[in-house]
């Protein structure tokens, strides 16, 4: 067995900090501390695997837990960074259930940032990006990737349109129309990473925004199958089909 999968069973917590080494002292947060102390009962000697999001992922021990302070000492680390691919999401804001759905699935499955987009069909115009930011710390404690995918602050789609980068892919999922499957697409040579998938509201595209998204140079307008798939779905289609053939799901 790796000493990897060793290290698999341990608690695994997101605590920033710059350039750890090891014998490094570092104190947690007071939701880490009731955590380890309150939920998992760890005790000092305690072994636990830590990560920053930029410096690959470490072992490290308790030194001391109380009912607000937990201290940690860095031992050894135990992953290199690996970063997850240049692959944005742009979704609508919908219910809390379903958006926070979303955070997590593109989370788990390999999405650098996460863009929130309002358009004319957008029902909830506002996201709190510091309770889902939180929840994408908390998706990558939990999934064992060693980035954080970012959470970006809502825009417009003409904002986003407009700021657009031309070298940047866009995977325009598009129901109702004629637009060719998601997977040959992506396997042409031009499609490559950066890239960024949209996904409409659950009113869809207004006929303004579609034609405006897809005369954009940089747009690749595909479809996501014959049935009308709820946003949440699309995400999760669209980005399975993404890293499995331009992403980070090796196929060799
Ligand atoms: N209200 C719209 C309708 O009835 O036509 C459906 C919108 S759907 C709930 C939300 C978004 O998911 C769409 O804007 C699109 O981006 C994506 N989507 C859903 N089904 C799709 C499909 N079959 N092909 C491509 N995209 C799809």
């Amino acid at each position: 067995m790796s000493a990897e999968n060793d290290h698999a069973r341990l608690i695994r917590l997101f605590v920033p900090q710059e350039q750890p080494a090891a014998a490094q002292l570092c104190e947690l947060s007071e939701r880490q501390a009731h955590y380890l102390r309150n939920v998992m009962r760890c005790a000092v000697g305690d072994r636990l695997r830590v990560f920053d999001g930029t410096s690959g992922e470490w072992l490290a021990e308790i030194k001391e837990v109380s009912k607000k302070k937990a201290l940690i000492s860095f031992v050894e680390q135990i992953r290199e960074q690996v970063n997850s691919p240049d692959i944005y999401v742009l979704a609508s804001p919908v219910k809390k259930e379903a958006f926070d759905f979303m955070i997590e699935k593109a989370s788990e499955l390999g999405a650098k940032a996460f863009q929130p987009i309002a358009c004319a069909r957008t029902v909830i115009q506002r996201v709190n990006e510091d309770r889902l930011q939180a929840l994408a710390v908390e998706s990558a404690e939990q999934c064992e990737r060693l980035d954080v995918m970012r959470i970006l602050p809502l825009k417009t789609l003409k904002d986003f349109l407009n700021s657009m980068p031309l070298d940047k892919k866009l995977i325009f999922c598009i129901e109702r129309t004629q637009a060719p499957m998601i997977l040959p697409r992506l396997q042409e040579a031009e499609t490559k990473l950066p890239l960024a998938v949209l996904i409409g509201p659950e009113g869809g595209f207004t006929p303004e925004e579609a034609e405006m998204v897809a005369a954009m140079p940089q747009a690749i307008p595909v479809s996501l199958g014959p049935r009308i798939l709820r946003a949440e779905t699309a995400l999760a289609a669209a980005l399975t089909c993404v890293q499995a053939t331009i992403g980070d799901w090796p196929v060799k």
